[in-house]
């Protein structure tokens, strides 16, 4: 994973068409199968190299709805990132 998605999104739509590389998906094409918005860990770059910042979190009206997580397969990623950052899946945007 990268940034991820968690159970307080609202389904608004914000951040879908603010990812460079299409990461994000809606709750109809979620692969969980949950009822909220996801974002494909192999996919997701955190923006680098197109945002100061990951422009789904910036969009993103719900407070901590967007977090860090585990860098997994992602082709990048944010190098100032703590690990405990990332594990305690803290909010991108506090
Ligand atoms: S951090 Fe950037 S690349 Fe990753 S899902 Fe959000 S908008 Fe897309
Ligand atoms: S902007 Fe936030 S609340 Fe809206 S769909 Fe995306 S993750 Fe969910």
């Amino acid at each position: 994973m990268s940034v991820y998605i968690n159970d307080t999104c609202i389904n608004c739509g914000a951040c879908i068409d603010e990812c460079p590389v299409e990461a994000i998906v809606d709750e109809d094409d979620n692969p969980t199968g949950e009822e909220i918005y996801y974002v494909y860990s192999n996919k997701c770059v955190e923006c680098v190299g197109y945002h100061d910042e990951p422009a789904c979190a910036t969009a993103c009206p719900t407070d901590g709805c967007i977090t860090w997580d585990a860098i997994g397969e992602s082709p990048s990623h944010r190098d100032e990132i703590t690990e405990e950052q990332r594990s305690n899946k803290a909010p991108v945007v506090e």
